[in-house]
C-alpha cells in the first residue's frame, strides 16, 4: 500500500487547516457511510462533512441524476438567471418541504456556504425593520464572516476575526455547560425596561439545536416562548437550520418539533444532497424588501447542486425513507440511554440522528480527544464540539445501515470504556 504523504499539504496549505490534523490520512473515495484512504484504510463516517452528507457519500440515486445532467451537457453556471435545474429544484422543494408543512416562504439563493445565508438573513432583517441591533445566544455558531461572526459566541473565534460585538446582545441559550437559564424572561426584562440600555433589535438569531456549541437542543416550550416574545415586540425570528435542518433531527426542519413558524430560516449543508455547495434563506413574502441586485454573488445557486437537491427531495418522499430514518434514530438514542445509564458522569443529549456525548464531568476535552483518536485508529471518523471540545458529536448519514451504525457505535463504546487510551 501507499505510504501516507502529507508533504504537499504541509508545504503549501495554510496553517489554518484543522480536520487534517485530527484525521491524518489522504482520503480519495467514499461510499455510503464509508471513507477510503489512499493507503487502503476504511473508516465509518460519523462526521459526514459536518452534517452535510445526510444521504451518505455518492448516493446512487442522486449520482445517476448528476451523471445524466453532465452527459446531457447541462448548464454549469448561471449566476441568478432562470434555469431549468433551478426551476426543478424550486418546484420539488415547494412540493416536498414547504407546502406539506403549510409554509409559505420566498427563497433567496446565497452562496456557496452557510455563512452566506446567515449574512443575507441578517442584512435583510436590518433592511426590513430599519433597525440594526441583533440578539444572539451564548454557544451559538453562525459562521466566520464578520456579520455572522458577530452573532457567534466563541470568544477565540471573535478575537481572531477582530469582532467587537457592536449591535449584538448575547443572552444565555436555554441550556449549556452552566445549566439551564430562563433567557426569555431576561429578554422580556430588557425589552420592557426603557432604561435597560438595550434597544428592540431587528432580529433574534437562534439554532433550534446548537451543534457546535455542544449538541444542546432547545426545548419546544422555550422556542415557542421565543416566538411569542419576538412577535409581541415586532422582532424578526431567524432560525439557523444549517446544521440541524434537512432531516437531521427526524423532521425536515428542527423547528417543526416546536410547532413554530420563523420569519426567516437559513438552510445549507445537507440541502445540496450530495455534498455540493448550496445555501439559501427562506423568508415570509412580506419581508422581500430587496431591490434587484442589492445582494448579489457569482455563485448564487450551483446548477449541479440544484440537480442533486432535487433528487434529494425525491429521496425524502420515497417510501421507506422516513421509517428507515426513525429506526436508525431510535438505535442511536438507545445507545445514548445505555451509555448514560452505565456511566452517570457522562451526559448524553441529542435529537434524531445527532447525538452528543458530553465528557465535561468525565475527563473533559482531553478525554474527548483521546476518544476521538482511539476511534480514528479503529476506523471511525467522529468530531468534537462544545466550549472545550468536550462533547463527542455523532452525525451518521441518515441512511446508514444498522450494521455499520452498530459497528461504529461499538468502537466509540470501547473507547469510552477503556481507561488506558
Ligand atoms: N450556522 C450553523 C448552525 C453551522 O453549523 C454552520 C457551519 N458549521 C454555519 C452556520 C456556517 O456554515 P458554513 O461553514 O457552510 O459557512
Amino acid at each position: 500500500p501507499l505510504i501516507d504523504d502529507f508533504s504537499v499539504f504541509e508545504e503549501l496549505e495554510s496553517n489554518v487547516r484543522t480536520y487534517c490534523r485530527k484525521f491524518p490520512a489522504v482520503f480519495h473515495r467514499a461510499k455510503g457511510a464509508e471513507l477510503y484512504t489512499e493507503d487502503a484504510r476504511v473508516f465509518i463516517d460519523f462526521f459526514c462533512g459536518a452534517g452535510t452528507l445526510n444521504f451518505g457519500h455518492n448516493n446512487d440515486f442522486i449520482k445517476r441524476r448528476l451523471t445524466d445532467y453532465l452527459d446531457d451537457d447541462g448548464l454549469m453556471h448561471g449566476l441568478d438567471m432562470y434555469t431549468q435545474a433551478k426551476r426543478e429544484f424550486l418546484t420539488a422543494f415547494a412540493d416536498t418541504v414547504l407546502r406539506p408543512r403549510g409554509l409559505s416562504y420566498k427563497v433567496q439563493f446565497c452562496g456557496p456556504t452557510g455563512t452566506d445565508a446567515v449574512e443575507a438573513a441578517l442584512k435583510l432583517a436590518r433592511k426590513a425593520t430599519g433597525r440594526t441591533g441583533l440578539f444572539a445566544f451564548t454557544g451559538a455558531y453562525h459562521g466566520m464572516s464578520r456579520g455572522s461572526l458577530a452573532v457567534t459566541g466563541s470568544r477565540s473565534a471573535r478575537r481572531a476575526g477582530g469582532i467587537s460585538g457592536q449591535d449584538v446582545t448575547f443572552l444565555p441559550y436555554e441550556d449549556g455547560p452552566q445549566g439551564t437559564f430562563d433567557s426569555i424572561s431576561l429578554m422580556e426584562r430588557l425589552l420592557a425596561d426603557p432604561s435597560s440600555g438595550v434597544d428592540v433589535p431587528a432580529a433574534v438569531i437562534v439554532e433550534p439545536l446548537q451543534m457546535e456549541g455542544g449538541v444542546y437542543p432547545a426545548s419546544p416550550d422555550w422556542l415557542r416562548r421565543l416566538r411569542a416574545i419576538t412577535e409581541r415586540y415586532g422582532i424578526l425570528l431567524i432560525l439557523d437550520e444549517i446544521q440541524a435542518g434537512c432531516g437531521r433531527t427526524g423532521r425536515f426542519f428542527c423547528f417543526e418539533h416546536a410547532g413554530i413558524v420563523p420569519d426567516l430560516v437559513t438552510v445549507s449543508k445537507a440541502i445540496g444532497g450530495y455534498g455540493l455547495p448550496m445555501s439559501l434563506v427562506l423568508f415570509r413574502h412580506g419581508l422581500d424588501v430587496w431591490q434587484p441586485g442589492e445582494h448579489t454573488g457569482t455563485f448564487r445557486g450551483n446548477q449541479l447542486a440544484f440537480v442533486a437537491a432535487t433528487a434529494a427531495c425525491d429521496l425524502w418522499r420515497q417510501e421507506g425513507f422516513q421509517t428507515g430514518l426513525a429506526t436508525a434514530a431510535n438505535r442511536l438514542a438507545q445507545f445514548g440511554r445505555d451509555l448514560a445509564a452505565e456511566h452517570p458522569a457522562i451526559a448524553v443529549r441529542g435529537k434524531g440522528m445527532a447525538l452528543g456525548i458530553d465528557l465535561a464531568a468525565a475527563g473533559g476535552g482531553e478525554r474527548a480527544e483521546q476518544v476521538q483518536r482511539y476511534a480514528f485508529n479503529n476506523g471511525v471518523v467522529v468530531e468534537l464540539c462544545g466550549r472545550h471540545d468536550e462533547v463527542i458529536k455523532i452525525l451518521p448519514p441518515l441512511t446508514i445501515d444498522l450494521a455499520r451504525l452498530d459497528r461504529g457505535l461499538s468502537v466509540l463504546r470501547d473507547a469510552l470504556l477503556r481507561a488506558d487510551l
